[in-house]
């Protein structure tokens, strides 16, 4: 099976089941949306398929057939990137500091980084929207919020994953910003890169992901390609409020006009 697979993935941390028997399929090159209310065990799937979790793992994940879980910590590195929702290490460092981060398990023995390295890390920190020659020397503590998300996400390409996670990459960000950083996402697909995020904004969701996942106390509630997946009746069940379906003027993706459920 191309891309990533998960096979009855559950955790438990401090003995209370957070994830249940999580089975879904990421394909190769394309972007998979992960929803779900707050609390659903969004960002503990990701850590988890990143091996950051704290938990107790059970089950499976293949990574174009090979097993994530049991994967060397260097070899992850060089496949997988995961964007964390905030900052917290990099917060002393200078934005070329923090996105030099993800080219160590690219490095060789000494740890030197190369002219290719340093070319990658501005490559990246454009990519991500921000300008290099205002942003590399700043430091992270003294940015906004979503200049730091930015700087996360330069962190990740840097890094040259296969597989790029993302906890809500663009709960920081303005309205634009969001639809730069998701088109950017979209794009990396052409690349070959598989990427599931995380995604808070259900209109965002349908309007940019290729497939779906929808967490619901621990368990995927439904998954598959975002417009048959994503219904009225499903949004009804997992978020408790009403959607109705409009006519997109372009008439390429669903809109949703979303009201609470007690409302006519
Ligand atoms: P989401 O990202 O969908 O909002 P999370 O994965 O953060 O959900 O959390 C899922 C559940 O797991 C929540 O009930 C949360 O309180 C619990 N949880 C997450 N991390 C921990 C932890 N380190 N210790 C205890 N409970 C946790
Ligand atoms: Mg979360």
């Amino acid at each position: 099976m191309n891309g990533l697979e998960a096979v009855g993935v559950s955790v438990e941390i401090e003995r209370k089941q957070i994830l249940d028997g999580v089975s879904f399929n990421a394909p190769s090159g394309e972007l998979t949306a992960l929803i779900g209310p707050n609390g659903a065990g969004k960002s503990t799937l990701l850590h988890t398929i990143a091996g950051a979790s704290v938990g107790r793992v059970s089950g499976q994940v293949l990574f174009e057939g090979e097993d994530l879980l049991r994967m060397p910590r260097r070899r992850r590195a060089q496949r997988i990137a995961l964007v964390e929702q905030e900052a917290h290490t990099e917060l002393a460092l200078s934005v070329q500091e923090a996105v030099s981060l993800g080219r160590i398990p690219h490095l060789g023995p000494f740890g030197t980084e190369t002219e290719k390295d340093t070319d990658l890390v501005f490559q990246s920190i454009a990519a991500a929207g921000l300008s290099t020659s205002e942003f590399a020397g700043r430091e992270i503590a003294g940015l906004s919020g979503g200049e730091k998300q930015r700087v996360l996400l330069a962190k990740a390409l840097a890094q040259e994953p296969e597989l790029l996670l993302l906890d809500e990459p663009t709960n920081h960000l303005d309205i634009a910003a969001q639809l730069s950083v998701l088109n950017l996402l979209r794009r990396l697909g052409d690349s070959k890169i598989t990427s599931i995020a995380a995604i808070h904004d259900l209109g965002l969701a349908v309007a940019y992901a290729d497939q779906v996942v929808v967490l619901f106390s621990g368990k995927v509630v439904a998954s598959g390609p975002v417009e048959s997946t994503i219904t009225p009746d499903l949004i009804a069940d997992v978020f408790r409020v009403r959607a109705q379906v409009l006519k997109d003027p372009d008439g390429n993706r669903k809109v949703f006009a979303l009201s609470p459920l007690d409302q006519d």
